[in-house]
């Protein structure tokens, strides 16, 4: 479904990106890993060009996302974006922070962008929440909205840079099992994440990224009970 190869991005002198592949097949969930500054969000970043990358290329579903022939609008339109930060509009309402890229992006009418978010807003079990402002919603909730006004725009990948991250610890778990419910709706994701736990459990894919390449990549098995690399076995054992 998408693939990149060999990814480079640099900031000023700093190579952040050295030559970077990654696989996401259809269906599965793939957990980006690795240290502070390992590059994680500037390659989930250039997934979808919010970051221009020096060279390689990315293929989604055989459109190359880097060519200067692609519509990166209508390309993005089809990869969806979780922030660490919900980034969702204080002053809409929940229904209007979901249905806004429906009307105008999609084009929906009001009536058809309403019952969409309604939808949405049920698969991530806050079906009553529509009429409520971010500022009234927990982080957790939050998040789950940020997921959702992703999904309403049925995309083909959905990209999660720390979904969790900013969330108090108690909260984490309403988002997790958001994202795993989507799993198994078969739902395209990478996630960037420090949640090892639950990548251990619910991941089909590991990479692990260090100094701008990857380390090593594979089932979250295979990762985390037998990492082959003396680098991943030092990330691992750091942060247990
Ligand atoms: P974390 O786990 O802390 O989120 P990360 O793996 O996501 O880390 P990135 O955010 O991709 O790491 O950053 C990789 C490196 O690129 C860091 O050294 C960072 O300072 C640098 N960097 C990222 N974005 C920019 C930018 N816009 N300008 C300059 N440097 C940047
Ligand atoms: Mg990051």
């Amino acid at each position: 479904l998408l693939e990149a190869r060999g990814v480079r991005k640099s900031f000023g002198t700093t190579e952040v990106l050295k030559s970077v592949d990654l696989l996401v097949e259809p269906g599965k969930l793939v957990f980006l890993i690795g240290p502070s500054g390992s590059g994680k969000s500037t390659l989930l970043r250039c997934c979808n060009r919010l970051e221009e990358p020096d060279g390689g290329s990315i293929i989604m579903d055989n459109v190359d996302l880097l060519s200067p022939r692609t519509d990166i609008n209508a390309a993005r339109r089809q990869i969806g974006m979780v922030f660490q930060s919900f980034n969702l509009y204080p002053h809409l309402t929940v229904q209007k922070n979901i249905t806004l890229a429906l009307r105008k992006v999609v084009g929906m009418s009001t009536a058809d962008a309403n019952a969409r978010a309604a939808e949405m807003l049920a698969l991530v079990g806050l079906p009553d929440k529509a009429a409520s402002y971010p500022a009234q919603l927990s982080g957790g909730q939050q998040q789950r909205i940020g997921i959702a006004r992703s999904l309403a725009l049925n995309p083909k990948i959905i990209l999660m840079d720390e979904p969790t991250s900013a969330l108090d610890p108690e909260l984490v778990g309403s988002v997790l099992a958001v994202v795993k419910d989507l799993r198994d709706r078969g739902i395209t994701m990478v996630i960037a994440s420090h949640e090892m736990n639950f990548a251990r459990e619910a991941a089909d894919k590991v990479v692990f990224l260090d100094g701008g390449l990857v380390i090593e990549h594979g089932s979250a098995e295979n990762i985390f009970l037998r990492p082959q690399e003396e680098r991943t076995r030092r990330f691992l054992a750091q942060i247990r």
